[in-house]
């Protein structure tokens, strides 16, 4: 057996901290692109960057960078302080794609957990299941360690009774509209992966499960082609499996910019109210390029870009003119 003496260990053991300290550098600086809905998407991009520079995959960045805005009382459409459902129970859907391994994980109608797209890596990881829903995805998670918590803050409490209290409030037996979604993309060394969260739409019918937890509608991710996601009207969304659609069109050649149109050109042929409604997707290719787009000019989608070490925010383009 070759012996190796202290110096030559020493050296070689220095190179190699130098060697891994220029690659996390190099990592960091230039070889990865985060993209997020929405202005919490900043802080979002901005936490997923950091997990990544010290070390992290893709996926532990998009996991740790959409807890962010999980944790935060202050966004009513996700997570801790989400708007609940009809019933007044917080009930949150997410879902996470690596686009490596082409495995997806996701849970639906979440209650009393805060972090459901660490909920949804784990079924992926842990378990030969894609989709978990309702109670039993609560005793998934129980099982895994989560602590089950109130999810409704004062704020979120208040609003729903003040809802419930107004005598002809909206349901959505009928119509109606309060959502958002945390959606994020990213790309590192030509993987991609793509993940997001929401507590849907404020006072849903308890159970409605939307685009936004459902692989192929509110994310989808493979290193073949790139990684999308969408945020909006998530009822009507589905119907067209929003961002398999994209990552589709990007497999085919597209630029993730023409892929989104190209969406939105399929959606404008059937669905409704095209100028009111929120329809908007988020892409990346494995090289970092981008797309975003909203349907139209009265729902503008805000998006959060991460690139070569720097947070931005911008609006997208509308489709329709
Ligand atoms: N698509 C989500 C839903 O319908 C909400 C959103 O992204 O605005 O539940």
């Amino acid at each position: 057996m070759e012996s190796i003496d202290r110096k030559t260990f020493i050296a070689s053991a220095g190179a190699a901290t130098l060697a891994a300290t220029a690659n996390t550098t190099a990592r960091a600086a230039s070889d990865v692109v985060f993209l997020s809905t929405w202005k919490w998407g900043v802080e979002a991009n901005r936490r997923a960057a950091e997990v990544f520079s010290g070390g992290g995959s893709l996926l532990d960045a998009i996991e740790k960078g959409i807890n962010v805005v999980e944790d935060d009382p202050n966004v009513t459409t996700v997570g801790y302080g989400g708007l609940p459902n009809a019933e007044g129970e917080v009930e949150l859907d997410a879902g996470i794609m690596d686009g490596t391994a082409h495995r997806a994980g996701a849970v639906c109608n979440l209650h009393k957990i805060k972090n459901p797209i660490s909920v949804a890596r784990l079924v992926m990881e842990r378990t030969r299941h894609t989709t978990m829903a309702g109670g039993g995805a609560l005793r998934f998670a129980i099982a895994m360690g989560f602590e089950p918590m109130q999810l409704l803050t004062p704020r979120s409490l208040e609003a729903w009774l003040k809802w419930k209290n107004a005598p002809h409030h909206q349901t959505f037996w009928i119509d109606g509209e309060h959502h958002d979604t945390i959606g994020m993309v990213g790309a590192s060394g030509g993987n991609v992966a793509a993940g997001c969260s929401t507590s849907g739409l404020a006072w849903k019918i308890p159970g409605r499960v939307a685009d936004s937890p459902l692989v192929g509608c509110g994310y989808y991710a493979d290193d073949a082609a790139g990684a999308a996601s969408a945020t909006g009207d998530g009822d009507v969304m589905a119907g067209y499996c929003t961002s398999k659609h994209i990552v589709q069109k990007m497999a085919e050649g597209m630029h993730p910019q023409e892929a989104c149109r190209d969406l939105m050109r399929y959606m404008a042929k059937t669905a409704r109210d095209l100028r009111t409604s929120m329809y908007c997707v988020i892409a990346m290719n494995p090289r970092g390029e981008i797309g975003a787009l909203s349907m139209n000019a009265a729902q503008p989608l805000h998006y959060a870009l991460w690139r070569d070490g720097t947070g931005t925010l911008h609006t997208a383009p509308h489709y329709l003119s």
